[in-house]
């Protein structure tokens, strides 16, 4: 029995929690589903990450206005996934802030990956007819931005490549906040498919190098002590290093991606099928491994075309 493309058969919606991280900080969270943060300043809210569709994000705002009516002026993308940018219009920022390299892939894979995504898993993108297209960084940064939301400093970071080429973290170094994007989940599966999985264990170590207090995930409850940030960081390494030495042992020996698949599948279900998104994950997850463990440094375009070429060759 074939399973179902992607996530075709995750259908029941999430319960959605906004938490108060500090008067500064909150987390807009669904249960596994991807998560959006919120900065408050002294005169302006910077939103992160920003749902996958307007209609969804206005929920997002409607949150938002119980604790401050300050404008959002600032919408920052920790990546160039469509499920976690394509809502940005429903904002109005006067700026979408991006990492160069997140630029890049939006120019180089955006419409493939809008297009791919939107496939993979209808749920998440409810009232997609309200997109209106690719969103568009305004203000591109290289490594590093400091903003002063008022007396509130905010650092955007690229602290190493792990999920994405581009991934970007937000630092409240004041508070010892960070919204790390998909670099870090929490009883959520690492989607790994644009990954550089060689370098991801590094990017874990110079976000724990900072010494988060709180730390909101991509995906999963927001981490409210140092013991729930080491958590998530140790629980995201474990699968990302197991994952990849599976894969990579397996194309050692020669093994070809469907038997690689099988191996890793069984060796990983134990320990992680528990978490969310689990079997929408690891053929993506595998794919970039094997990729990535043989001849291809840098994450192949996944178009819809190929998503399920790849689906059909491991799960058929
Ligand atoms: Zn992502």
């Amino acid at each position: 029995m074939e399973k179902k493309f992607a996530s075709h058969a995750d259908v029941e919606e999430k319960r959605i929690s906004f938490d108060k991280l500090s008067d500064r900080a909150y987390a807009y969270t669904a249960e596994g589903d991807p998560n959006t943060g919120i900065v408050v300043g002294d005169d302006a809210v910077m939103v992160i990450d920003t749902q996958a569709t307007p209609v969804m994000a206005r929920d997002v705002i409607r949150r938002i206005r119980e604790v401050t009516d300050k404008p959002i002026r600032y919408v920052v993308l920790s990546h160039y996934h469509a499920v976690r940018v394509l809502g940005a219009s429903a904002y109005e920022p006067e700026q979408v802030i991006a990492s160069r390299d997140t630029y890049d892939l939006i120019v180089e894979r955006g419409e493939h990956d809008m297009r791919s995504e939107i496939e993979r898993f209808p749920r998440l993108f409810r009232a997609v007819e309200s997109v209106p297209g690719l969103t568009w960084p305004t203000m591109v940064f290289d490594k590093r931005l400091t903003l002063w939301l008022g007396s509130l400093q905010v650092e955007l970071m690229q602290l190493g490549r792990g999920h994405t080429k581009g991934d970007t973290v937000v630092w409240l170094p004041q508070e010892k906040i960070m919204f790390s994007g998909d670099l870090v989940e929490f009883g959520a599966t690492p989607y790994c498919g644009d990954a550089y999985l060689n370098d991801w264990p590094e990017t874990l170590d110079a976000i724990a190098a900072l010494a988060p207090a709180k730390l909101v995930p991509g995906r999963g409850a927001s981490l409210t002590t140092p013991a729930d940030v080491k958590a998530g960081l140790d629980g995201t390494r474990a699968f990302v290093t197991a994952m990849y030495d599976h894969v990579r042992r397996a194309a050692k020996e020669g093994k070809d991606l469907r038997t690689a698949y099988r191996e890793t599948y069984d060796a990983l279900k134990p320990r992680f099928g528990h978490w969310v998104i689990f079997d929408h994950c690891l053929p993506f997850d595998v794919s970039r491994a094997y990729d990535e463990a043989t001849k291809f440094p840098d994450p192949r375009i996944w178009t819809a075309e190929r998503d399920k070429e790849m689906w059909h060759a491991l799960e058929g």
